[in-house]
């Protein structure tokens, strides 16, 4: 079971957790932090990871209609004028006289300064893209950008994908990788940050298919949360009213999760029609169509994208395992994630520091790690270690004992149902396949 009796947590709790337990940390806090801006620790590292991994593999590994790739960050600035971004990719700011705070306009409730009371200026936008300088002179023509969001990459490399990897409409490109918005108002720990990571995956396909194709990518997005654990009942698809649209987009909708806060996006899927292969054609002179060799036809494709943000969906994938059994003192704090999802899968324990269990259970470490990821823990007592365990969320605890050395058996512990199996160590890798597989079956959200 990993059906939480939790609904829900606060924010603040996830934080507290995710600094002790070395998920997430504020970046440079030895320096005072710098704001809005964080690092992943060991285990958040290995929970991010996984994340991406899953979405990968459903994404490319084990489709034959999408491909990936890994761009640069950095790219040609006309991409961007191409692309509207240098035009459009901005927020109306505002800033108070007074204190010279700075505001989004469009989230402001009141005509004054919730921080002062005072008034504003004028309005003003804003562009999001972070601008740096290419080289050692500072100026206008060195000035490149952080990319805003890894799409274009997939635009401007379609006609050396699609030749190389000789793949017919429909099909897509897939890429997981950083992207930078210069927000101005980020928050709620790592759901809205200005360095953030990205999974996007541009499908093309023939115009006049590409309903069809984004009622599917919703489909697909909606049931990859819930594969890997996400409740269904935290999970909502919002459909974009016409005035919500970004300049490229025909049709787009959201899927949303209930975070601490209210609801907030983890991904959107979007119908970008052939508005970035047709600009890109007309800015860099280079024809991006394509000839449909069965239809004996030449059409510039239409592209449905779902884009994911890999951290926000860390984030939820934590925030929804978080689960409390008991109280008082006997309170467990246990992560209830899928099993592809935790951050390790198995943690091996030797039941006492003496040498006497150590090489054995080096052995039995040795002999898993190839197979699963796995953690080696013989500080403090087992009950402790059983705690940390839960609280990072790890399906399986393999103890080593003193009868471990008579009977070359160890005892498995369940994290979710704290049933505790002895097993020989020759059948240990497979009976440890048959609980994750269990676990992973009643994981889905
Ligand atoms: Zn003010």
């Amino acid at each position: 079971m990993a059906k939480r009796t939790l609904t829900g947590t606060t924010l603040d709790t996830i934080v507290s957790l995710a600094k002790r337990r070395g998920f997430v940390f504020q970046s440079s806090e030895i320096y005072g932090g710098l704001s809005s801006v964080w690092d992943y620790g060991p285990v958040g590292a290995e929970l991010k990871r996984n994340v991406k991994d899953a979405w990968w593999k459903s994404m490319v590994r084990e489709r034959d209609d999408v491909v990936g790739i890994e761009a640069s960050i950095l790219m040609h600035p006309d991409v961007w004028v191409a692309s509207g971004h240098l035009d459009n990719f901005t927020d109306p700011l505002v800033e108070c006289k007074d204190c010279n705070k700075r505001f989004r306009q469009d989230q402001l409730e009141g005509e004054v300064c919730p921080n002062c009371g005072g008034a504003f200026g004028e309005p003003r936008q804003f562009n999001l893209m972070f601008k740096t300088f290419m080289g050692p002179v500072e100026d206008d023509a060195a000035t490149v950008y952080l990319r805003p969001e890894t799409a274009q990459a997939m635009f401007v490399n379609f006609e050396n994908v699609q030749t190389t990897s000789r793949k017919k409409i429909p099909f897509g490109i897939a890429q997981i990788g950083k992207s930078f918005r210069n927000e101005i108002t980020p928050g709620n720990f790592t759901f809205r940050t200005r360095e953030f990571e990205q999974m996007e995956m541009e499908f093309f396909c023939e115009p006049g298919t590409d309903d069809k194709w984004h009622e599917y990518w919703m489909n697909f997005s909606m049931e990859w949360f819930k594969k890997y654990g996400i409740r269904g009942d935290k999970l909502l698809l919002r459909v974009h009213e016409a005035d919500e649209l970004p300049h490229y987009s025909k049709a787009s909708a959201d899927i949303e999760y209930k975070f601490p806060w209210g609801w907030g996006e983890l991904e959107t899927i979007s119908n970008r029609t052939d508005f970035d292969l047709k600009a890109h054609s007309a800015k860099s002179g280079k024809d991006l169509s394509y000839f449909d060799d069965q239809k004996k036809e030449r059409y510039v494709p239409f592209v449905v994208e779902p884009a994911m943000g890999a951290d926000r969906s860390a984030l939820a994938f934590l925030l929804d395992a978080y689960d409390e059994e008991g109280e008082g003192k006997e309170m467990r704090v246990v992560l209830r994630f899928h099993p592809d999802i935790a951050p390790f899968q198995v943690a091996v324990l030797p039941l006492s520091k003496k040498d006497t269990l150590n090489s054995t259970a080096q052995r039995v470490h040795d002999l898993l790690r190839p197979h699963f990821n796995t953690q080696y823990d013989d500080t403090q007592s087992i009950g402790r270690r059983y705690r940390r365990q839960d609280e990072i969320g790890t399906p399986l605890c393999v103890t080593v004992d003193f009868d471990t050395l008579d009977d070359d058996a160890v005892t498995i512990r369940n994290r979710d149902t704290m049933e505790q199996v002895r097993v020989p160590i020759e059948n240990l890798e497979a009976a440890i396949r048959n609980q994750l597989n269990e676990m992973r079956a009643d994981s889905q959200g």
